[in-house]
């Protein structure tokens, strides 16, 4: 059945000899987006003026200067290759979505032009109807527009034999709500810039002009080979392994983590790597992570919405150059059971219009009155709003991550590290502290450096940890769009420096006297998200239950919040969406966990039925034959024991799996019966993915001793090892 597959793999697979790069990226960084360097080059000195004023105030663009853009963005394109252009956008599908349109256009003569207006730049009208709205727009009501965001630069992709230019855009209904993931994003960075303004102001501050999310994101990811992939019902149909038996060797022997590269990955890295740079993409580190098969990707950060826009591409790159490399990536957060998942990390700062980060300490950080305020406004919107945040990780693939021993746990922690940890607590005393200055490190040999030592340590099992002068929100899944916790973190850290600028206000007087004062009393809550040590034990989950910090398990448990009147207060309190735009995220994010379930339910019965029952009644059947044969020879001895225990071992699994596989389908229909969502992705949870739990030991067990040549999936060992 394997038609000895792993011998072709040992024969054909070798990595493709490509041509060592040697082409320095600096000489073509960049050269498939419209930046505002070739914007510069391209337009009329007047227009790229004005445009230039119209990015950076906000302000609303009118049409003669869209349309020499487009018309500068449609020479740059087709001297690339384009024939097509199309609205880049980002429904709440966690996918980006795009509809092309050719330049050519026909004319009356029989003839076709290259044309491409302003208004076709500014405006597309996608039929809205067949994206998710939760709720808020009925089939009908198709109607749906994007408007090109002038923030982010527009890119040339290419792809088969395509060239698409592709311009960035919002996506809202015919009558204005929001159906995507950038208006939001974009509403809470304007917020946040406009509240660290405010604080900054206060502080004395009168001249910076703004103040920017910056957003980094490490992408993890497995790569296997694509052979193995399409062998895969469960990774093409779930993009998880729904069954399989953990290999011998998985990354107990820490040796996968930062090793040599393997030739063949390299290789794909390299490609992935130059296609991002043309895109101006700051892809800058790569290295193997801990379990085989498993890699990262990081770039430098950017501002927030390029970042969001960037990951996308990120994402999408890393897909389309493994199949270019007969390889598949998977971006699932547990591709594989019993190997540690993937997650993204996302690391969160701000920084003022000079490029000034203002969660830098400094180096006597116990005096640094600004970096202090908007480390304590950080800390409050985390413990206000543990539960807001936490839901916007929550969905079917994470579920298998988060708190399982090799990614935080679902209770929204923060380590601060020693030394700030007890700057804040002093200060909290009301005591003065004297943590200042850096430390060095010494190596103990002289030939080494002397190391300057961060002002915190690494903590690898806190889910928001402060890391050195920004903040990395761990418990981010691999597969998600950045964009919606990205939101979510702007806005409730918005609110929270109001809510620091608005006591700095009330008590006047001696602003860094106040500002201790301030500090103080919202820490005396707030502190209880403080925690240092190792998240993943016990003792912290039943000291998190003490100190009533919210601990939501499972998607359905942690996305109600989004429901409630708090967070639908909180999101319209600040424009970034109305209060039924909010219950309409909710829906979605319900409708969709229950969809995945679905299809994972149904994936593993298809698999059951037509790979493993069938693969298990062969080798039934032969062993049963051998059985008839050797006492046809033989007589009935007490030598053939083994063999028929081994007949009767496999019959019972093959008589449970079946079993099992009819009462998954049952509990199937029976979690769909009811009218009440929350109530169907609760029986899905608990009941639904038990019973996927139990069908899965059987058929682990059944592949443990079936003959590896009739096994018709690849297991493990090969997916993970051979590539
Ligand atoms: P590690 O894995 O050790 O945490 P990496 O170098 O892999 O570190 O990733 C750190 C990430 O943090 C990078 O993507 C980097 O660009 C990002 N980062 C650094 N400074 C900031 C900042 N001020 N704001 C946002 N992200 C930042
Ligand atoms: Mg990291």
């Amino acid at each position: 059945m394997k038609k000895n597959l792993r011998k072709i793999f040992a024969a054909e697979r070798e990595p493709a000899k490509t041509t060592l790069k040697t082409r320095m990226v600096s000489s073509y960084y960049g050269e498939d987006t419209f930046s505002i360097k070739v914007m510069k080059a391209k337009l009329p000195g007047d227009v790229f003026k004005k445009l230039k004023k119209i990015i950076n105030e906000g302000e609303k663009l009118d049409l003669d200067t869209a349309n020499a853009v487009a018309h500068a963005m449609k020479e740059w394109s087709i001297e690339k290759g384009a024939t097509h252009y199309c609205h880049w956008f980002q429904p709440l599908t966690g996918t980006t979505a795009e509809k092309h349109d050719s330049f050519a256009d026909p004319v009356d003569t029989g003839e076709s032009i290259e044309r491409f207006s302003g208004k076709q730049l500014m405006q597309g009208e996608p039929d809205a109807s067949s994206f998710p709205s939760g709720g808020l727009r009925a089939t009908f009501e198709a109607r749906g527009y994007t408007a090109w965001d002038l923030t982010s630069p527009a890119f040339v992709i290419r792809n088969g034999n395509c060239v698409t230019l592709c311009i960035p855009t919002a996506f809202i209904s015919y009558t204005g709500e929001v159906l995507d993931s950038k208006t939001p994003l974009l509403r809470s960075i304007k917020a946040i810039d406009k509240s660290s303004k405010r604080l900054l102001n206060i502080l004395g501050n009168k001249t910076v002009k703004k103040v920017i999310a910056t957003i980094g994101p490490e992408q993890e990811y497995f790569l296997i080979d694509k052979d193995y992939y399409y062998k895969r019902q469960d990774l093409v149909l779930a993009n998880r392994t729904l069954i399989g038996s953990a290999p011998a060797k998985g990354q107990q022997l820490e040796d996968q983590y930062f090793g040599p590269i393997k030739d063949r990955v390299i290789s794909f890295m390299a490609d992935v790597e130059e296609e991002l740079f043309r895109l101006g993409v700051p892809a800058k580190t790569r290295h193997n992570e801990v379990a085989p098969s498993q890699f990262e990707i990081a770039p430098v950060f950017e501002e927030a919405n390029i970042a969001v826009d960037h990951n996308h591409l990120v994402m999408e790159t890393l897909r389309r150059t493994a199949r270019e490399h007969n390889l598949a990536a998977l971006l699932h957060e547990k591709p594989f059971a019993e190997v540690n998942g993937s997650g993204k990390h996302l690391n969160w700062s701000l920084s003022d219009d000079d490029g000034n980060n203002l969660l830098n300490p400094g180096n006597t950080p116990n005096q640094n009155v600004q970096f202090l305020l908007f480390l304590t406004a950080v800390i409050r919107a985390v413990y206000i709003h543990a539960d807001l945040l936490r839901s916007t990780v929550a969905f079917a693939g994470n579920d298998h991550r988060l708190g399982a021993n090799e990614a935080p746990p679902a209770i929204l922690s923060i380590f601060l590290g020693d030394q700030l940890f007890k700057i804040m607590s002093d200060i909290e005393k009301g005591a003065i502290t004297s943590e200042t200055d850096k430390e060095f490190i010494d190596f103990g040999v002289s030939t080494l450096p002397l190391l300057l030592k961060d002002n915190t340590d690494r903590n690898r099992t806190s889910p928001f940890a402060f890391t050195g002068n920004k903040f990395e929100f761990r418990a981010v899944g691999s597969s998600q769009s950045i964009s919606w916790p990205s939101t979510v973190l702007n806005l409730i850290i918005t609110e929270s420096i109001d809510f620091v600028a608005d006591a700095l206000e009330k008590k006047g007087g001696d602003i860094k006297k106040t500002a201790f004062e301030v500090i103080k009393e919202v820490l005396k809550d707030s502190k209880k998200v403080l925690f240092n040590d190792n998240g993943y034990t016990k003792e912290w989950e039943d000291e998190a239950a003490k100190r009533g910090l919210p601990n939501y398990k499972t998607t359905p448990e942690a996305i109600k919040v989004l429901a409630d009147d708090k967070s639908k207060k909180l999101f319209a309190k600040y424009g970034i969406l109305s209060e039924v735009e909010v219950v309409s995220r909710y829906n979605i994010f319900v409708e969709r966990y229950i969809k995945e379930m679905e299809i994972e339910a149904l994936t593993l019965y298809g698999m059951i039925l037509n790979n493993i029952i069938p693969a298990g009644l062969e080798y039934q059947g032969r062993i049963a034959k051998s059985i008839e044969a050797t006492e046809k020879v033989l007589g009935s001895s007490p030598d053939i024991t083994i063999q028929k225990e081994l007949l009767k071992k496999i019959c019972a699994l093959i008589s449970s799996l079946s079993k099992a596989a009819d009462e998954l389908i049952t509990l199937k229909n029976k979690a769909n019966s009811s009218h009440d969502e929350q109530a169907v992705s609760e029986f899905y949870c608990k009941n639904v993915k038990a019973k996927m739990v139990e069908i899965r030991g059987y058929a682990d067990d059944l592949e443990k001793i079936v003959d590896d040549q009739m096994w018709p999936l690849p297991k493990y060992w090969e997916m993970l090892f051979i590539s």
